[in-house]
Formats: structure tokens, sequence, C-alpha cells
């Protein structure tokens, strides 16, 4: 037997999430590799799911968690033995195959990358899909060639999981970073991570003109609908914007005018199924440029059992930074 958060649904469609202790035998049939989770995480996505709030889960019963870390037990794929340490984002875990909010996970070998040297599994998961997808909005400015001395990064959503990550990934390549944040007592922390200025989320978070005033050389955005028509809007001349978030809504009220006579570029962000390679440079880049006292200094740890408390803190936009789940 092992412990999961798990997450059910009855005849009538009422909606349970519930830790439960689940017999090996009830594990997935698809999978080749059974993974001892130690760690795992709550992005924003496992906070949908374990609070039923979008249909994240296309599945039902499902255990939930999109990332996992941990030490393969079993493999029968080629790339992997027992003992290996390794990692896993998305992919539809914890969405249509059962996740790593567990202490055992069965999954595909063809979805696990070995575990970065340099990091340890706790800092993997403090990490998660919300660092690893900072890390690709990284990647996608320098592909588009945005560079320190081309001016100001602005980052949105900024003390979540993504944006404070890309702070400290940004600040430490040596881009200047003004945060825009719904908490202002949260200042502080974001100046500590690497922010040179941490502006008000209404300066964005309302609808604005087509084309402003242009500040921006690269944008880092992780809320989506105005917010992001706005950041596009006030980006300089060949400058990119990176979008991979909805937390202010799914909705783009924008007009082509910053891409037609701005030439900005719009770069679309997705982590869950990127191909490998991209993921492993990015688990590559994380190792190398992410200082670990910074991700020390925004994730926290909790036991299994504090998973679906602080879920609901995540949907309520209360949560800082990122936690880590400790099996
Ligand atoms: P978090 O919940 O950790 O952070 C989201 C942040 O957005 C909050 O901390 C808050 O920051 C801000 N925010 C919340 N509500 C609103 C609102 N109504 N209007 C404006 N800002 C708001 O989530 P993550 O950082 O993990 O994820 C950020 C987004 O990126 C999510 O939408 C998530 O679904 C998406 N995502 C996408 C991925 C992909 O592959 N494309 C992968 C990972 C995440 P503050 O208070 O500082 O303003």
């Amino acid at each position: 037997m092992f412990k999961a958060v798990f997450l059910q649904k009855n005849e009538l469609g009422e909606f349970k999430a519930s830790i439960e202790q689940i017999s090996e035998s009830q594990l997935p049939e698809a999978g080749d590799v059974v993974v001892q989770i130690s760690h795992s995480t709550l992005n924003y996505k496992d906070g949908l799911a374990i609070c039923n709030k979008s249909p994240v889960v296309r599945q039902w019963p499902m255990v939930a968690g999109i990332d996992g870390a941990g030490t393969v037990l079993e493999s029968a794929h080629p790339n992997f033995k027992t003992g290996d340490e390794v990692i896993l984002n998305g992919f539809g875990v914890g969405e249509t195959h059962w996740g790593c909010l567990a202490e055992k996970a069965k999954l595909k070998g063809d979805w696990l990358i070995k575990r970065p040297a340099g990091l340890t599994a706790e800092q993997t998961m403090a990490i998660g899909t919300a660092g690893y997808t900072a890390m690709l909005c990284v990647l996608g400015l320098e592909r588009h060639g945005v560079k320190p001395e081309h001016g100001e990064i602005l980052v949105t959503g900024a003390t979540g999981g993504v944006g404070s990550v890309a702070i400290a990934l940004l600040s430490k390549l040596g881009y200047t970073v003004v945060a825009t944040s719904g908490k202002p007592e949260q200042a502080e922390f974001l100046k500590n991570l690497g922010a040179a200025e941490v502006l008000d989320r209404k300066t964005l978070s309302e609808p604005g003109k087509p084309l402003q005033r242009e500040r921006w050389a690269g944008v880092v955005d992780c809320v989506g609908s105005y917010t992001l028509a706005n950041a596009c809007a006030q980006t300089r001349y060949g400058g990119t914007v990176t979008a991979c978030g909805l937390a202010q809504g799914m909705d783009l009220p924008s007009s082509v005018a910053p891409f037609i006579l701005r030439g900005v570029t719009l770069k679309g962000i997705d982590s869950v199924m990127a191909p490998l390679a991209v993921r492993e440079e990015a688990w590559q880049r994380l190792a190398r440029d992410l200082d670990l006292a910074k991700l020390a200094s925004l994730s926290r740890t909790v036991p299994l059992e504090e998973a679906i408390e602080v879920a609901a803190q995540i949907m309520a936009g209360s949560n800082t930074g990122r936690v880590v789940v400790r099996m």
C-alpha cells in the first residue's frame, strides 16, 4: 500500500479530494518504470485539479501531481534501471495518467529525465514545472535575441512559482527585471530575488490602448488577459513577449498593432508536451543558472498530508513562491 492524493467523482458527479492508502496492484498498466517518489510539488495546475476548478483531470479516479522526483524501483525501459534518480514534469501525468503526489508512481520511461547533477530531488521539485517553465521563457527570450543591454524585462504574476523563478534566473543572467505583483507586502521578497523595481499589477490589468509607451525589451507573462495585452502594447520595437500563463484569464483582448507596427514577437510557451531535448536543455540551464540560495528563499516544504490545504491557498492567490511536497 502507498499514500496518495486521490481525486474522485461519484455517480452524481460529486467531487472529493483526500489522502488515501492505495494498493500497488491499482497502479496504471500503462507505464514501464515504477518510481519511489521522494518529493513532488504543488503547481497552479495541481491547485486546479485538487480543487476541481477546471477540467484538468480527464479520467477518474485520479492520483494528483504533475511533477515528481524519486528513485527507479523497477524498469522495463532501456534508458532506466533500478536505482536511477529521475524527475518527471507534465506529459499529462496527474491529468490522464496517475500522478506523483504519491509515494509510488508507474510512469513511461519516455517521459522521464535523469535528475541533473548538482540538484537534489527536493531542489528539482522546488523548481518543478513552474521553474522549468520559467527557464523555457528565458530560453524563448534568448532565442529571439533579447540581451541584457537591450533594456528592462517585465515579469508578471511575480510572486507565483513561474514569476519568482524567472526573476531569480533573469537577474543572475544580467537582465534588469521589473516585476508586477498584487502583493505589495512582498516587494522586498521580489527585490531580494533580483527585481530592480516592483509595480502594482493594477497598472497592467485593466483595458489599455493598443499601443503604449515603449518600455520592455522582453516579457515573461504568467497571467494572460489584459495584462498580456498591455505588456505587448508596451514592448519596445523588435522585443519578445513570452506567454505561459492565464492566472488573470485565458482571453487576450489585444490588437495586431504591436506585431505589425513594432515587430513584436509573441512566443507561446508550453511545458507539458515539450520534447525531451528541450526539457534536458532547460534542466541543464537550471542547474547552471539558478542561484540555489534564492531557490531556498522562494520555496518551502510541506508533508503530503498538507497538500490539499496548500492547493486551496494557491487557488485563492494567497500563496507565495514554490511549495515542495515531501512523501
Ligand atoms: P502561481 O499560483 O504560483 O502564481 C500565479 C500568480 O499570478 C499569483 O501568485 C499572482 O501573483 C498572480 N495572479 C493571481 N491571480 C491573478 C489575477 N486575477 N490577475 C493578475 N495576476 C494574478 O502559479 P504559477 O506561477 O505556477 O503559474 C503561473 C501561470 O502559468 C498559471 O496560469 C499556470 O497555469 C501557468 N503555467 C503554464 C505552464 C505552461 O506550460 N504554459 C506551466 C506552468 C504554469 P502576484 O500576486 O504577484 O500578482
